[in-house]
């Protein structure tokens, strides 16, 4: 799940980590009087889930509280295109009104689990700004990355490696070692996938500074992290990915017209792929869980058919916890719940009560063609194309 830049930057300035001051607006007098609050001149930022604000105006210099003012009415209630959003681009409803810094030199200082590395990783670079993709695809050897051991944390002789490595020393070392420190410190303790700083502002004054922070938590970790669950922010989420967030369901929308409902994040996986082999493209990824009850696949099942790009769906159940005849009575309940014309069903349903639930999807009156095993579904789904 990730936070708002404005929400990024509490957090880790409660690790330490320096921010500029400032204040969220949600109208242009708001914006006026943090402006006001703040003087001096200020940026006035896009608060949204998406990357590459600044070149697409979501990013504005301001010298008096009426420019920021201006600013602030311009973006509000619009929707910003980024090279990392969809043409619809993303609501923009709340701005971040902050004071500028002088900026004498941008880096970049980011933490991730690296799943190759199988740990989390600090990255740094002397190369931060709006640029950091491309440094990462022409000049790899411009970011440093140091892995950390889960079970020591981060060693103070690497924060100290990394500002040597950028280039620093003196007072600005010690505040890159610092802002490490508190970035390691963010990450461990909020179950964070992601900390991102860019740029990471070397101040005129010697200061290091976090003039961008984008913070992702790990979905399955927000159980523990209630505070930071409740930051999410569902317009920043295509609308029928928001419901699925609110049913508990893992779901992302893809391009395809193949509706796949599937237990299990690893089958979900392997069904899509067996879509793929039939010369059909999967409309999503949806994950129903071990845990669902008739009622929850019955919700995931009318999401499922909300998307008006689903023409036909794949049904793979593995019963265990969650029984085959749960799931029929899910899919039947549905599809009494649903608008429009229900598409045809390939399923495919072993373990658990699977012949109940086999015979309750043939007694339906549903357009079910029941199969055996993927190759069957593979050929039935082609069938239907
Ligand atoms: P992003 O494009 O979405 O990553 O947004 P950023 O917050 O990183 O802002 C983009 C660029 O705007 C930064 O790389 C800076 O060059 C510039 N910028 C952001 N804040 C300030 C500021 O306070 N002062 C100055 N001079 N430039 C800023
Ligand atoms: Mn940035």
């Amino acid at each position: 799940m990730k936070l708002h830049e404005h929400q990024a930057k509490e957090l880790l300035a409660r690790h330490g980590v320096a921010v500029p001051a400032g204040g969220v607006a949600r109208s242009a007098d708001e914006a006026r009087e943090i402006a006001m609050r703040t003087g001096g001149s200020v940026v006035v930022k896009a608060q949204v889930h998406a990357g590459g604000r600044g070149k697409a105006g979501g990013v504005r210099l301001a010298a008096t509280p009426d420019e920021a003012a201006a600013a602030a009415a311009e973006m509000l209630g619009a929707r910003l295109v980024t090279a990392q959003t969809g043409p619809e681009g993303v609501p923009v409803g709340a701005v971040l009104v902050e004071e500028t810094v002088d900026i004498a030199r941008e880096l970049y200082l980011a933490m991730l689990v690296d799943g190759g590395v199988g740990r989390p990783v600090v990255m740094a670079s002397e190369a931060g700004g709006m640029d950091i993709e491309a440094v990462a695809e022409e000049t790899p050897e411009r970011i440093l990355v140091e892995a950390v051991d889960p079970a020591l944390g981060l060693m103070p002789f690497q924060s100290r490696k990394l500002a040597g490595g950028l280039g620093l020393d003196g007072a600005a070392a010690r505040g890159l070692a610092r802002a490490v420190d508190s970035v390691h410190g963010a990450f461990a303790q909020n179950d964070c996938s992601l900390v991102e700083i860019n740029p990471l502002v070397l101040t005129t004054g010697g200061g290091i500074v976090a003039a961008d922070a984008k913070v992702t938590i790990d979905d399955d970790a927000l159980f523990r992290q209630p505070d930071l669950a409740g930051l999410y922010d569902p317009s920043q989420d295509a609308p029928i990915e928001a419901r699925a967030h609110g049913l508990g369901l893992s779901y992302v929308k893809l391009d395809g017209d193949v509706g796949c409902l599937v237990n299990g994040a690893g089958l979900a996986m392997a069904t899509m792929d067996v879509a793929v082999a039939a010369g059909a493209a999967p409309a999503n990824f949806l994950d129903v869980g071990g845990g669902a009850d008739e009622e929850k696949v019955a919700g995931a099942v009318v999401l499922l058919l909300s998307d008006p790009a689903v023409r036909r769906v794949l049904i793979n159940i593995f019963g265990g916890i969650l029984r085959c005849d749960v799931v029929a009575r899910g899919v039947v309940e549905a599809a009494g719940r649903a608008e429009g014309p229900i598409p045809p069903m390939v399923v495919r349903m072993l373990g658990t009560n699977a012949e109940e639930g086999r015979g309750i999807l043939s007694r339906s009156g549903l357009e079910v063609t029941l199969v055996d095993d993927m190759g069957a579904a593979a050929a039935a789904l082609g069938e239907l194309g």
